[in-house]
């Protein structure tokens, strides 16, 4: 018994610097709120680690959109080419996935434009797709300073982009390059195409959240509020880029060693800090750390580090879905995922494991819930309420797939937001459908 308290303190002891209390998370709150005001503000925006970017997307739909769209959606795991029709009775598409080998994401960007419109002219003969000048909509998921709807310069690659030359280019213009019959009318961020594929559907979606392979979010602001576009009368959609919440320091204090050691085994040391506590990018690789540091200290495994389990990316974020969702004595998936990585473990093992799982995305969904929190009460303060009902456009499979994640987040955002009533809708094919529903009000403004 002895034996067994003086482990559980060392346990806890790892674990202490990733459990967040109820003051941390209202820090974080109060943090991102500062960040966006000063990401707002003509001024202070340069010195702002959430950049709070214009989208130029004015409304979100009012069910009266029509037409057919091609739509492109860039900036994860895959790459898709969509058809998306938008009619009187809904709306249908027809999609393909094409995947972006790592030497292009990293490669130039001549070769990554050449390789997308490879794909869409695969696509438009796969599709039978005569009309070969649909307008298109492109999702493009990386922080871009837009001066109009098709407009829009690169400020930075993340996850795993590094495509060279495009930093500082419109990105409609280097599509428009590679192909010059494209018609293109919107680029729209992925956080902007869920929210208005789910505001299709539910007028009171007017925030975007993504939790994927990256974070990020958007909100309807009032031009008022906002000193970097001109303009004082209706609403834009801000992109908060909030991935890279925490990069002027302002996080610091909640980084533990494991974090620091993945965010430098990354190829943006520095950067994203926010993201790289919360999405399906990094989640695995900071319970890696963290398994490797217990076995180090012998409260894991025996003591035995196998070598599988100090490759980097071995462990992947699914496995925390899987760990997690494994009750007391169905541990077995448990064992499956152990023993390929070559580790022999005993039933306290997995235990443990599991308890490092849910650790990392309790956190997870907890700083996600403490910026969520920022937002929706600053939506509520923009429109003088008492009480603010809002509806969150949510997509991306960590948040689809993981067991708990969505819960300990709405659990969470109402402890911190109690005068919001917040309600979540999971988006399908968010990015298409929202990029062609962009498109629809662009080529109608046209
Ligand atoms: P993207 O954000 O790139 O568009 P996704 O939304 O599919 O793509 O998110 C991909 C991320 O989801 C990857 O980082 C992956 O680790 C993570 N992921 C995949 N399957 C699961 C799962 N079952 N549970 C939790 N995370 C998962």
């Amino acid at each position: 018994a002895l034996r067994l308290a003086a482990l559980r303190r060392e346990v806890n002891e790892v674990l202490a610097p990733l459990r967040l209390s109820r003051a941390d998370l209202e820090k974080v709150q109060a943090l991102m709120r500062e960040e966006m005001e000063r990401g707002l503000g003509k001024e202070t925006n340069a010195t702002a680690s959430v950049r709070m970017l214009p989208t130029y997307v004015s409304h979100t739909p009012d069910g009266t959109e029509r037409g057919d769209f091609l739509a492109l959606d860039l900036g994860g795991t895959n790459f898709r080419v969509l058809v998306v029709r938008v009619t009187e009775e809904g709306i249908t598409m027809a999609s393909e996935i094409y995947v972006i080998p790592v030497s292009i994401m990293q490669g130039t960007g001549e070769a990554l434009f050449d390789h997308i419109i490879d794909c869409i002219i695969d696509f438009q003969t796969k599709q039978n797709l005569v009309t070969d000048m649909l307008p298109l909509g492109f999702t493009f998921s990386f922080p871009c300073q837009q001066m109009g709807l098709d407009k829009a310069l690169l400020l930075t690659w993340t996850k795993g982009f590094s495509a060279s030359g495009c930093v500082g280019q419109d990105v409609v213009q280097l599509l428009r390059d590679a192909a010059r019959r494209m018609q293109v009318v919107a680029l729209v961020n992925d956080t902007v195409g869920t929210m208005m594929a789910c505001g299709y559907d539910d007028p009171k979606c007017e925030i975007g959240l993504i939790v994927g392979t990256g974070t990020n979010a958007c909100y309807m602001e009032e031009m008022r509020n906002m000193g970097t576009v001109e303009g004082d009368q209706g609403r834009m959609c801000i992109n908060m880029e909030w991935g890279a919440f925490g990069d002027n320091g302002c996080l610091d204090h909640l980084f533990t060693h494991f974090d620091q050691v993945v965010d430098q085994s990354t190829i943006n040391p520095g950067k994203q800090r926010f993201e790289k506590l919360i999405s399906g990018m990094y989640l695995g690789e900071i319970v890696r750390q963290i398994l490797m540091a217990m076995t180090e200290k012998h409260l894991l495994f025996q003591g035995k580090l196998s070598s599988k389990l100090q490759t980097k990316n071995i462990f992947q974020t699914k496995f925390l879905s899987t760990i997690e969702l494994s009750n007391g004595l169905a541990l077995r998936q448990i064992q499956a995922i152990l023993n390929e990585l070559e580790i022999e473990a005993s039933f306290e093992d997995s235990v443990l494991l599991r308890e490092v799982c849910q650790t990392v995305s309790l956190r997870a969904a907890q700083l996600c819930a403490a910026g969520l929190a920022a937002v929706v009460e600053k939506m509520r303060e923009n429109q003088g309420l008492e009480q603010l009902s809002v509806t969150v456009g949510v997509d991306g499979t960590l948040y689809k797939l993981h067991p708990c994640f969505s819960t300990n987040l709405q659990n969470t955002l109402k402890d911190l937001a109690p005068n919001c009533n917040v309600s979540f809708m999971p988006s399908e094919d968010g990015s298409g459908k929202g990029a062609a529903l962009v498109a629809a009000v662009a080529s109608r403004a046209a």
